[in-house]
Order: C-alpha cells, then sequence, then structure tokens
C-alpha cells in the first residue's frame, strides 16, 4: 500500500526516524558502555552484556492499541527495510537509520496449526512457527539481520573498511552470519569456526557457498566458542555469536510476531523454545517483556525452554526450586540429535537467570518452566510432526517432546494454546532421518528406531521388463510401452490399487 493511503494518525509513524539512546549495560556489575565500538563483554568484570535504550519512556507517549495498529499497518508497507524484523524497529534498534537496514527476507516465518491427529494426540491446541523458512533456513537469520544493519550501520557513519565478521557455531549460526556477511562483500569478509564433524553436510555447505573462510576446530562447539572468544578479546574482529548483544535485539522479533499473529491476545498462550546457547529464550523472554511494558500486550505468555538428556545445563539449574540454592553448573555433553542445542556451557546463562526473574515478577503465575526429553522422544516427536504436514527440524521436534513432556508434568493444560518454535529447516537435519531410518544412529544417541516411522525408497524393477530407458537413450516405442504398463502394474500391486471399472 502506497504511504499516502494511510490513515492521519498512522502516516507521520510509517517511517521510524533514528531514535533512543542505546547502551550495553553488564549484567553482572550494571556497568554502561557506548555503542560506538563493537563490544562482547563487561570491559570491568568480562559478564555478558545486554542492549537498554534509555529513553525507551518516549515510546510510551503512545498507548498500546496504537502500537498494534501501526505496526499492523506497517505489513502493508512495500519498503524493504521494513518488510523484515524491522517493522518493529522502534522495539528492536532504533538507532539504525532506515538506509542501513540488511534485509534479506528474514522474519513474518508462518504459523501453521497442527493438524487434529497431532492435536488430539498432544491434548491441546498447537502451532509450529516455521522459522525454518527464513532465508539461512533458521532462526538465526533475526539477530544476524540485526547484527550485520548495525555493523553496516557503522561501516558507513565511521568509515570502516575490511571488517572482519567472526564466529563458532553448531552449525546454523555460521550459516546465517556468512550469508549476511555475503551481502556486505564489499567490505565483510567473514570467517567460522565449526566443531569438527558435528555440523550437518547441509549446513556446512551453507557457509562455504557464502565465501566464508570455514575453519573445523576438533572437539564440540563449547571448545570452538572459546577459541572464538579469545579471538575477540586479542584481534580486531567483529564476533557475531550471540554475546553480541544485537543479536539478541533482532532475535526479539519471534516474540513480537508471535504477539501480532494472535492479534495480540497472548491469555492462555505457551511458548516452547529449544535451549542451546541460550539465546534464544533470552531473547523471548525480553521481547514479550518489552510489550507488555509498552501495553502492546496484557498478558505474558507461558514460556517453556526444552533440552536434551544429553546437553541440559538450564534444566538442572531450574531443577532446584528454591532460588536462592540454585548453582550453575556447565554439564559434558553427550551426542544429540538436536546438534544445534548440544551445548553445555551456555553463553546467555547470565542473561536467562536475569531475564526469567524479571519474568517471573512481571507475570500473574509462574511464567516460565524448563523441561527435560530423551533423544528418543525428540527424533520420534519430529518424525510424527513432519508426517502430519510439518517441516521441523530435530530441534523442532524437541519441542514437540517438551510439550508432550510439558502436559505430563502438568506445567501446561488442555485449555492452553502453544507455539511450538520450528528453530530450522529439516533438510537440514536431513542426516538425522537417514540415520533413523537405515538404525545406523551411534549407540550414544540410545534411540531405537520405531518401525512404523521408518521408510525408504523402493527401486521398482518390473519382472516383464528387459530393456530399461537411460539418460540419452529412449527405448523404441513398444518396448516403452511395455516398460510404463509393466512397471505401473509393479506399484499398483506394491500399493494394492485396484483396477478402475471398464467406461461405457
Ligand atoms: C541455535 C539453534 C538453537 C539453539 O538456540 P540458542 O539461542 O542457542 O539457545 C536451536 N535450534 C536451532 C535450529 C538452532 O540453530
Ligand atoms: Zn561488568
Amino acid at each position: 500500500m502506497r504511504a499516502s493511503d494511510f490513515s492521519d494518525e498512522i502516516r507521520p509513524h510509517l517511517f521510524p526516524q533514528p531514535s533512543g539512546d542505546l547502551i550495553y549495560r553488564c549484567l553482572q556489575c550494571e556497568e554502561v558502555f557506548s555503542i560506538e565500538s563493537l563490544l562482547y563483554t563487561c570491559l570491568k568484570c568480562k559478564s555478558v552484556l545486554l542492549i537498554e535504550d534509555r529513553e525507551r519512556e518516549r515510546l510510551k507517549q503512545y498507548s498500546g492499541s496504537f502500537w498494534r495498529r501501526l505496526f499492523d499497518h506497517r505489513r502493508m508497507l512495500n519498503h524493504p527495510a521494513l518488510k523484515g524484523i524491522f517493522l518493529f524497529h522502534e522495539l528492536i534498534a532504533p538507532v539504525i537509520p532506515l538506509e542501513d537496514i540488511i534485509y534479506l527476507g528474514e522474519g513474518h516465518t508462518p504459523v501453521v496449526q497442527a493438524n487434529d491427529v497431532l492435536q488430539e494426540w498432544v491434548g491441546l491446541d498447537f502451532y509450529f512457527k516455521n522459522d525454518g523458512q527464513n532465508p539461512s533456513a533458521s532462526f538465526k537469520d533475526r539477530g544476524m539481520a540485526c547484527a550485520l544493519s548495525y555493523l553496516n550501520y557503522l561501516v558507513r557513519s565511521q568509515g570502516l573498511t575490511e571488517v572482519l565478521s567472526i564466529c563458532a557455531s553448531t552449525g546454523d549460526t555460521s550459516a546465517a552470519a556468512a550469508l549476511y556477511s555475503a551481502y556486505m562483500s564489499k567490505t565483510v569478509k567473514s570467517a567460522v569456526l565449526l566443531p569438527h564433524k558435528k555440523v550437518t553436510p547441509q549446513q556446512m555447505s551453507q557457509p562455504l557457498g557464502s565465501g566464508a573462510r570455514v575453519f573445523e576446530i576438533p572437539g564440540v562447539f563449547d571448545d570452538c566458542m572459546k577459541v572464538v572468544e579469545h579471538l575477540a578479546e586479542n584481534y580486531n574482529v567483529a564476533l557475531l555469536n550471540s554475546k553480541n548483544a544485537w543479536r539478541i535485539q533482532g532475535q526479539e522479533s519471534y516474540s513480537f510476531e508471535v504477539a501480532q499473529s494472535f492479534d495480540y491476545e497472548l491469555e492462555k498462550k505457551v511458548v516452547v523454545v529449544p535451549i542451546g546457547n541460550a539465546g534464544n529464550i533470552t531473547a523471548i523472554m525480553g521481547g514479550f517483556l518489552k510489550l507488555l511494558d509498552l501495553g502492546v500486550i496484557e498478558t505474558l505468555p507461558k514460556i517453556v525452554g526444552v533440552q536434551s538428556e544429553h546437553a541440559d545445563p538450564v534444566y538442572r539449574y531450574y531443577r532446584e526450586s528454591a532460588p536462592s540454592k540454585r548453582v550453575f553448573r556447565p554439564v559434558t555433553v553427550r551426542p544429540s540429535v538436536a546438534q544445534a542445542a548440544m551445548i553445555g556451557n551456555p553463553v546467555s546463562m547470565p542473561r536467562v537467570v536475569r531475564l526469567v526473574e524479571a519474568y517471573e515478577q512481571a507475570a500473574s503465575s509462574p511464567g516460565v518452566f524448563v523441561v527435560q526429553v530423551s533423544e528418543q522422544e525428540i527424533m520420534d516427536c519430529q518424525l510424527i510432526a513432519n508426517r502430519n504436514g510439518h517441516i521441523a527440524c530435530t530441534q523442532g521436534g524437541e519441542c514437540l517432546a517438551g510439550l508432550l513432556r510439558a502436559r505430563e508434568e502438568g506445567v501446561v493444560s488442555a485449555e492452553e494454546v502453544a507455539v511450538l518454535n520450528a528453530t530450522a529447516h529439516a533438510l537440514k537435519f536431513a542426516g538425522f532421518q537417514e540415520s533413523y531410518f537405515a538404525d545406523d544412529l551411534d549407540a550414544a544417541y540410545e534411540i531405537v528406531p520405531k518401525p512404523e516411522l521408518r521408510n525408504f525408497p523402493a527401486l521398482v524393477e518390473a519382472p516383464g521388463v528387459t530393456r530399461l530407458p537411460a539418460p540419452g537413450k529412449p527405448l523404441p516405442p513398444d518396448e516403452f510401452n511395455t516398460f510404463v504398463e509393466e512397471t505401473a502394474r509393479e506399484i499398483a500391486r506394491e500399493l494394492g490399487l485396484k483396477e478402475k471399472a471398464a467406461q461405457i
């Protein structure tokens, strides 16, 4: 829709001007730092930072219903900068001018209701939000769109040249980082560090295809993370891990979109999310808190975080119900099919602790739960979801398994409605499905394939066919007819098809 066709109330606000006073705040010692330079940890105490808008009260001169109308109207606009996560510009990174925003098609991912089969099985209504339909096929694009837009702004306003972006990854962060960096190929080169043999071939192909330098590091993700942190502390690089607080800002868009897709009515809604490095759950809680503070929503949804028993430090931390007795202990991870969440020492843990506190204070009843599921449940749930029309990755399967667990434990009731984060596209993790079907998953996964969930292709070799067509070698007409008829007969036999009655 053309800007001139919007109402007088909305038109002046359609295209936001840079605003706000953003700073980095240390979660440990509360020290604040300027955003003029890229900073990843507190210069005083080394703890993680979050971005805060010191002028956020200015947004309250408008009512919650004004913001709802503005955000809904913006969906009709055709301005590229506002097509993705920056539709919520005022809430994400209002200091970035629209001209610097990088939009590669991220955000506004589909929210797909589960069919009756699945809903009856789980015992409540639920949806998958398909974040695998982002440009690099995972939710990581949300944070990367923000981090790289900010970098783009710095490049232009400070005249930076030859920036090197770098990250460690369980696969999807590097795919997103390499993609967005490639878009800025004039000024940004990217390098990614991946744990050797711990990312899928599809995930490996992504940064390679985007032209990034790819380094494989022996060990698991947690080891990679230490190396990249050392690089960021000692060399001049732009770190794109979720230590980079701009990524958290961008990932908050998930919450804004969930709210928007339910017309901002979040009573009895439950948001289910897998936890790895814990950036996503941090952003999701932060996003809903912002909406509540502005009156855009009136109720906070319940949050259910899910972890595999093979990588469950956050679950273990919250298993202790008395807050004063909780102690965080990193765990040594074991192989997990939810490989993108296979993290024993989540970087964002201090953020989670802080935000869970804030969330619990603002929610009228307990608002955040962490449940634990088995590898078997994750894999079975992924396959079952996808056999019912979804495109969930293993972490999406983990969400479904987590919803079942939450239901079992009475954390979620039949009257509630859940939104499950299908964090990546199923195709990125096709190898786990393949190994499940072939029953050759390493014993360490502790998964026994269920016969009814396995599936194989069948090569059709009809008995009466002697010669086969091949590329560039078509069969003569009568032999080709025999091939078609006999092959079709064989398939009909396999499928138990009945022949049509003769037409009169
Ligand atoms: C990164 C990732 C996760 C884990 O998210 P965190 O923010 O690290 O907790 C889950 N699923 C997928 C597909 C991911 O790429
Ligand atoms: Zn500090």
